[in-house]
C-alpha cells in the first residue's frame, strides 16, 4: 500500500519509519529538505519536494506538524496535501491541533470526494519510537476500519471517539489531566523534601496505590533530581491549553485549576524553560 507522511518532527520521523518498516510504500515530506534526506537514508522509501507530490497515488496520507496553521499550510493551495491526494483516499492528521480545524479540513475533503480523520497521539517521544502511541481519533467508523491495521505500526491502541474533531477533544481532556497530576506531583513530592522523605522509598510506596500514574513513575527521578531538559515541552503544552481553552471558551466550560498551572508554565517559559520537559512545574520550588 502507498502512504504519505508529511512532517519529520521528533514524533513523525520514527512514526513514518515504524510505517516503511512494516512494509508500506512510504512517500515522505518534510519542509527542511534535509531531515526527507536522512530519513531516507536511514529507512529506504522515497521522498518528495510538496506535500501534494507526497500525496500522489496515495491511499492513506499522514500528517504530524505543530499547529492549526502549520496544518493548514501543509495541507491547503496548489502544494497542499490535498491538491495531491486522489478521490477516495484518507487524510489522518496527527498534529495536536483545534477540533475546528479538523472539522474545516474535513469538508475541504469531503467536497473532493476524499476523508479526514483526526488523530492526535498521546506517548510522547519515547512512544513514537517503541511504535507505542495510542491514539485518539475523530472520523467515521469506514475510513477508522480502513486504516487502524495500518496505524497499528507506531500504535499500541488506537479508538474512534466520535465524529471528526472528537480525536482531539479527547486531546483536550488529556492535557488538562496532565496539567493538573503534574502540579499535583510538583507539590507533593517538594513537600517530601522539605519534610525529609526518601523518594525512593516513597514512590516505591505510593506508586502503588491510589496517587500511582505514569506521570509519578516516570517522571519522579528527574523531578526529584532537577532534570527537565528533554520529554514535552513547555511551549507545547501552553499551545495545547490554549486550544483547550479556546473550545471551553466556546461551551462555558470551566477550568480553573488548569488555568493555574499554565500560569506556572508561564513563569516557567519566562525563566527560559520553553523547552523543558512540563514536569518542570517543580522548578518553582527550587531556587
Ligand atoms: P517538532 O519536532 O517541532 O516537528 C514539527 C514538524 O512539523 C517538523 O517536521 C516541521 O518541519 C514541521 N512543520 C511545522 N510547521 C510547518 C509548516 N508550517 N509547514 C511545513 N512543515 C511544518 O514537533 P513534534 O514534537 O514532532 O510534534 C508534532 C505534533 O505532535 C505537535 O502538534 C505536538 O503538539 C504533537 N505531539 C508531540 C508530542 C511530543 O512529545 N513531542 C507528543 C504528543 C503530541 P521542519 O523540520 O522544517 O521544522
Amino acid at each position: 500500500m502507498k502512504v504519505a507522511f508529511i512532517g519529520l518532527g521528533v514524533m513523525g520521523y520514527p512514526m513514518a519509519g515504524h510505517l516503511q518498516k512494516a512494509g508500506f510504500d512510504v512517500c515522505v515530506y518534510n519542509r527542511t529538505l534535509a531531515k526527507a534526506e536522512q530519513w531516507q537514508a536511514e529507512y529506504g522509501g522515497r521522498y518528495a519536494e510538496t506535500p501534494a507530490k507526497a500525496a500522489q497515488n496515495c491511499e492513506i496520507v499522514f500528517c504530524c506538524v505543530g499547529n492549526d496553521d502549520d496544518v493548514r499550510q501543509v495541507s491547503l493551495g496548489e502544494h497542499g496535501i490535498l491538491a495531491g491526494l486522489p478521490p477516495g483516499a484518507i487524510f489522518v492528521d496527527h498534529t495536536t491541533a483545534s477540533a475546528e480545524v479538523a472539522r474545516e479540513l474535513a469538508e475541504n475533503a469531503n467536497s473532493q470526494g476524499k476523508y479526514f480523520l483526526d488523530a492526535p497521539v498521546s506517548g510522547g517521544q519515547a512512544g513514537a519510537e517503541n511504535g507505542q502511541l495510542t491514539v485518539m481519533l475523530g472520523g467515521n467508523e469506514a475510513e477508522f476500519e480502513k486504516i487502524s491495521s495500518v496505524i497499528a505500526a507506531y500504535a499500541k491502541f488506537s479508538k474512534l471517539m466520535g465524529p471528526v474533531g472528537s480525536g482531539q477533544l479527547a486531546k483536550m481532556v488529556n492535557q488538562i489531566c496532565i496539567a493538573g497530576i503534574v502540579q499535583g506531583l510538583a507539590e507533593g513530592f517538594n513537600f517530601a523534601e522539605k519534610v525529609g522523605l526518601d523518594p525512593e522509598a516513597l514512590v516505591e510506596t505510593i506508586a502503588k496505590g491510589a496517587a500511582g500514574s505514569w506521570q509519578m513513575e516516570n517522571r519522579y527521578k528527574t523531578m526529584f533530581a532537577g532534570e527537565y531538559d528533554f520529554g514535552f515541552a513547555v511551549d507545547w503544552m501552553r499551545k495545547d491549553l490554549a486550544i483547550a481553552f479556546e473550545e471551553a471558551k466556546k461551551k462555558q466550560v470551566d477550568l480553573p485549576m488548569t488555568k493555574m498551572v499554565d500560569g506556572f508554565y508561564q513563569e516557567i517559559q519566562e525563566k527560559g524553560g520553553n523547552r523543558w520537559d512540563t514536569s518542570s512545574l517543580i522548578s518553582r520550588f527550587k531556587n
